[in-house]
C-alpha cells in the first residue's frame, strides 16, 4: 500500500495541472451541448469517456433510449465512469450535467469559441458547469497520481437534460441504481455556487396552470356571456391582497442565497385569455369564454406540497364564494420536494475542512434558490449524501459572456481533493 499522500502535495499537483485544466475546459465548451434541444450529448459524453478510459476507468455510455426528449437524432447519451482502489472503502462520485442553455442575445465573445482573457474562460456552460466538470475530473487525476491504491472508489459521471429537468439524465441512472448504496456514498455536483460555499440543498418547486372557463357571447352585450378574464382577475387580486402579504411572511431556516429568497415565493409565469394571440387581423368583438394562468410556486422546507396546494384552491374557493359563475379547473404540472443535506454530513464536513485549508476562512453552507440534480439523487437514489459544491459564480449562469475563473477552478479543485483524502481515509482528522 502507498501512504497516504500529504494534502501540500496534493493540492501543488493540482496547481501544477493548470494547463491541462485550462485545455479540457476549453474542449467541453466547444461542444455546444444546448438543451433544447439536446444537441451534441454523444460527442461530449465521448470526450469524457475516452478521458477517463485513459486513466483507467471503467466507462459506460448509458443512453436513456425511448426517455423524455431521447431521439436518434438527440439521443440523451450519458456517460459515467468509475474505477477502483486498492482496498475497499466509500464511493464518492462528482455528477456534471453537460447540457447548457441556449447562448441567448448580448454576447461580445462567441459562446461556443472558450476565448481566454487573463483569468477568466468565456463561453455559455464555462461557469454552468463545464468548469466544474473539468475541475472535478483534474481533482480525481491527481488524487489517483499520488495515491493509486486508495481505499475505495471514485466515480465520475457527465448526465444530460439538467436544465429540463433531468429526467432522462440523473433521474434515470438513478433509477437504475447509479445513485444509490452500496454503490455510491457521497455525491458531490459541482454546480457554480461559489468556492468557498457547500450548497446543501434547494427549495421545492410547485408549478400549477388555472383555467377559468367562461361563457362566450357577443362583446357589444357581455352581458349576455361570462368573461374569463375578469374572473382570473378576481383571482389575481386575492393573489395580490392575501397572498403575497403571507408569502412574505413565510421566511425559511434554509440558508438559501442569495437573502431574499428566503421567503416563498410565486412567480406568475404566463397568462393568456380570450382570443388566441396567435390569430392574425382585427380581434372579433367575443367575451372571452377561457383564460388560462401558470403559477410557478416556490416552497420551502417547512412547508408540504399539500399546504401550499390547499392554500391556492383556498383562494380559488373564496373567488367561486363572491361569483357564483366562477368555474375553474387546477391543473399541477411538475413538482420537486424541497431537499436539505444535514450540516453535520461527514461530506460537509470534509467539503468545509478542504475550504478551510485551501482558502484559509471557513465555509459557507448555502442552498440554491431553484432546483438542480440533488432532488433525484435524494428522491430516486435515496441517497442523503449528496451536496453542490463547485467553482464560478451563479449569477453568471445563463447569462451573456458567461465566464470561469481559472484560479477559481484550480481552487476548488483543490478543495475536492483535499475533501477526497478525508472521505477516503477515513480518519477525518483533516490532516
Ligand atoms: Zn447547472
Amino acid at each position: 500500500m502507498t501512504t497516504v499522500p500529504s494534502k501540500d502535495h496534493l493540492l501543488s499537483r493540482i496547481a501544477d495541472a493548470r494547463d491541462d485544466l485550462v485545455a479540457l475546459t476549453r474542449d467541453l465548451i466547444r461542444i455546444p451541448t444546448i438543451n433544447p434541444p439536446g444537441d451534441g450529448y454523444a460527442p461530449c459524453s465521448e470526450l469524457i469517456g475516452a478521458r477517463l478510459a485513459q486513466r483507467g476507468f471503467t466507462v459506460e455510455y448509458l443512453r436513456a433510449e425511448g426517455g423524455l426528449g431521447d431521439s436518434d437524432r438527440y439521443p440523451r447519451t450519458n456517460v459515467i465512469g468509475r474505477i477502483e482502489g486498492g482496498a475497499p472503502g466509500r464511493c464518492i462520485h462528482f455528477n456534471s450535467h453537460i447540457d447548457v442553455v441556449a447562448p441567448g442575445s448580448g454576447w461580445t465573445v462567441d459562446p461556443f469559441a472558450a476565448e481566454m482573457r487573463g483569468d477568466r474562460i468565456y463561453g455559455r456552460g464555462a461557469c454552468d458547469m463545464k468548469g466544474g466538470l473539468a475541475a472535478s475530473i483534474v481533482a480525481v487525476e491527481a488524487l489517483l497520481s499520488l495515491w493509486p491504491d486508495f481505499p475505495g472508489a471514485i466515480e465520475i459521471s457527465g448526465t444530460v437534460d439538467e436544465e429540463t429537468g433531468g429526467y432522462a439524465g440523473v433521474a434515470f441512472l438513478a433509477e437504475r441504481g447509479y445513485f444509490s448504496r452500496p454503490r455510491v456514498d457521497y455525491v458531490i455536483i459541482p454546480e457554480p455556487l461559489h468556492k468557498d460555499c457547500v450548497c446543501l440543498g434547494h427549495r421545492g418547486v410547485w408549478w400549477a396552470e388555472v383555467e377559468v372557463a367562461g361563457r362566450i357571447a357577443h362583446g357589444s352585450m357581455p352581458f349576455l356571456g361570462t368573461s374569463a378574464i375578469r374572473g382570473m382577475g378576481a383571482f389575481l387580486d386575492k393573489i395580490e391582497r392575501d397572498l403575497y402579504p403571507a408569502l412574505n411572511q413565510r421566511r425559511t431556516t434554509m440558508p438559501v442565497i442569495p437573502e431574499d429568497a428566503r421567503f416563498s415565493t410565486l412567480n406568475l409565469n404566463s397568462i393568456h385569455g380570450g382570443l388566441d394571440e396567435t390569430e392574425a387581423g382585427f380581434p372579433a368583438a367575443l367575451v372571452a369564454d377561457s383564460c388560462r394562468l401558470v403559477l410557478d410556486r416556490r416552497y420551502l422546507i417547512e412547508e408540504s406540497e399539500e399546504e401550499v396546494r390547499r392554500e391556492i384552491v383556498g383562494l380559488l374557493e373564496a373567488v367561486r364564494a363572491e361569483r357564483p359563475d366562477f368555474r375553474y379547473e387546477l391543473r399541477e404540472l411538475w413538482s420537486v420536494p424541497p431537499v436539505m443535506t444535514d450540516a453535520d454530513s461527514p461530506l460537509v464536513r470534509a467539503l468545509d475542512r478542504g475550504i478551510e485549508q485551501v482558502l484559509g476562512r471557513p465555509a459557507r453552507h448555502v442552498a440554491s434558490p431553484g432546483t438542480y440534480d440533488q432532488k433525484h439523487v435524494q428522491r430516486v437514489g435515496q441517497l442523503r449524501d449528496c451536496v453542490a459544491y463547485g467553482p464560478g459564480i451563479l449569477d453568471l449562469a445563463h447569462q451573456p459572456d458567461e465566464y470561469v475563473g481559472i484560479d477559481d477552478m484550480i481552487a476548488a479543485a483543490q478543495v475536492m481533493a483535499a475533501a477526497m483524502i478525508d472521505l477516503l481515509d477515513g480518519t477525518g482528522d483533516g490532516g
